[in-house]
């Protein structure tokens, strides 16, 4: 019987973890990573595609961070609406970027058809608007996208038709769009390190870097139990990247999202809710989202907290997924568990260089299932001197969080818990 606990859903349904040795001693490689999320595995694999043999590192082990503990679901463009984008950077910029977000997409169903991998990879995803307010800018954001970008993968449904997909009058319209959808993370994280390793890639598991020291020749990191000597770095480690670079401190911050899963939905629920197997985030800026395991569970995330993780995060959740399906009110929480999300300060991804040695990519803010495999990728490009992608993300100016290292964390917090004040009116 399994007991709620920090375990998440993902690795007690995968099992035992593939294990990575740790790594020990002093070595030498063209490419050093740190971080084994998407984005670390990414550059690793497309790294080792072109025969390069990085070393990645992983304090803990493959898919431990937001990557393997996320919702899996595949958002279309970014947290900034494309007509956003056009006001602040420009029409040109902004049709460069929504071509990588639609690359993101592309990106995962390459890998998982390249690979096999058995991530329970579907299409469909619903922006269900929260309320009557949210109708209209989500319409038009849906009408933008159809008319200025030749996107046309999504549609609004109204409130009728809205109920029939989830399975739920809650929500007075929603966007349906064929070009998201959704897949078990952990099982894709697994498989695109398998592919990597398979290509020439080293995988470190349990090796924490602790410091990087940058000459004109080369790139150390000091880590644990020795030093790796590089001629580049990549550093992928979201939410954690200020406290090994404390220069990008300011840039990124964190919340921790919840999330939990069911027991396996009896057959007369399973069939009402989320009858068509779509994945759904709702409008707010704390939001909820939720879709149905390949194993018939009902997996349902929301709220967020800024300083520490309550001690019962299923208490938190459960009437949330409720209020949406009361039908499930019967069913048992079995899993429950919570993940960082790196944010920034625009909610646009920080990608950029330290310096000729270093990239880093992070703050994907809430939609790193697509963004950060594509993050990954445009790493690797970066670093083998094809930079033209990875340049339109990292021309997107970053803002840092007001505060220094003290006063940074409060503030951030009192600003997170403005949108969620905002999201009561
Ligand atoms: C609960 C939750 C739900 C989410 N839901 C969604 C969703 O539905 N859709 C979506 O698009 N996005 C979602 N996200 C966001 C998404 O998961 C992330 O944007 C994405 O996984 C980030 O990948 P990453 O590789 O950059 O970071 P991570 O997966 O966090 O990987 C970073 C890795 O670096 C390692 N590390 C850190 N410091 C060091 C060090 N010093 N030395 C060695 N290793 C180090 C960490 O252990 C970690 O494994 C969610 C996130 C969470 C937490």
């Amino acid at each position: 019987m399994s007991a709620i606990g920090p375990e998440t859903f993902y690795r007690a349904v995968l099992g035992p973890v593939p294990a990575h040795a740790s790594l020990s001693g002093n070595v030498k490689t063209d490419v050093c990573i740190v971080g084994g999320g998407f984005t670390g595995l990414s550059a690793a694999l497309h790294l080792a595609n072109i025969g390069a043999g990085p070393v990645l590192i992983e304090a803990e082990t493959i898919g431990y961070g937001a990557s393997g503990r996320n919702g899996g679901q595949i958002h279309t463009g970014f947290r900034q609406t494309q007509r956003e984008l056009e006001r602040w950077l420009g029409k040109t910029h902004a049709r460069d970027l929504w071509n990588l977000s639609e690359d993101a997409k592309s990106l995962i169903r390459e890998l998982v058809t390249r690979y096999g991998i058995g991530c329970a990879l579907k299409s469909g995803l619903v922006i269900a608007a929260d309320d009557r307010g949210a109708i209209r800018p989500l319409a038009d954001d849906t009408e933008y996208l159809r008319a200025h970008y030749d996107y046309s993968a999504a549609r609004m449904m109204d409130a009728a038709e809205t109920a029939r997909e989830l399975g739920t009058e809650v929500y007075p319209a929603a966007r349906f769009d064929s070009g998201g959808g959704h897949l078990q993370p952990l099982a894709f994280a697994r498989g695109i390190a398998a592919a990597a390793e398979a290509a020439g890639a080293h995988l470190h598991e349990h090796t924490r870097a602790q410091r990087i020291e940058t000459s004109e020749r080369s790139v150390r990191v000091l880590y644990d139990r020795g030093i790796i000597d590089a001629e580049h770095v990549i550093i992928a480690c979201d939410a954690r990247a200020g406290l090994l670079v404390p220069e990008l401190a300011p840039y990124i911050a964190h919340v921790e999202s919840f999330m939990t899963a069911t027991e396996p939905l009896p057959d007369e629920v399973y069939e009402s809710v989320l009858p068509n197997d779509s994945a759904v985030a709702d409008t707010r800026h704390v939001l909820d989202y939720f879709r149905k395991s390949e194993d018939r569970r009902m997996l349902f995330a929301g709220r967020e907290t800024y300083l520490t993780v309550p001690r019962n995060v299923a208490a938190i959740v459960r009437p949330r997924m409720e209020r949406v399906y009361p039908a499930l009110k019967t069913v048992r929480t079995e899993y429950a568990w919570s993940g960082t999300v790196g944010i920034t300060r625009t909610r646009m991804p920080h990608v950029g260089r330290l310096n000729a040695r270093t990239v880093f990519a992070h703050g994907y803010s809430g939609q790193g299932v697509a963004l950060a495999n594509l993050g990954g990728k445009l790493l690797a490009e970066a670093v083998t001197g094809n930079a033209e992608r990875f340049d339109a993300l990292a021309r997107v100016p970053a803002k840092p969080f007001p505060g220094g290292t003290w006063t940074r964390r409060p503030l951030v917090s009192a600003g997170l818990i403005w949108y969620k004040i905002l999201d009561r009116f």
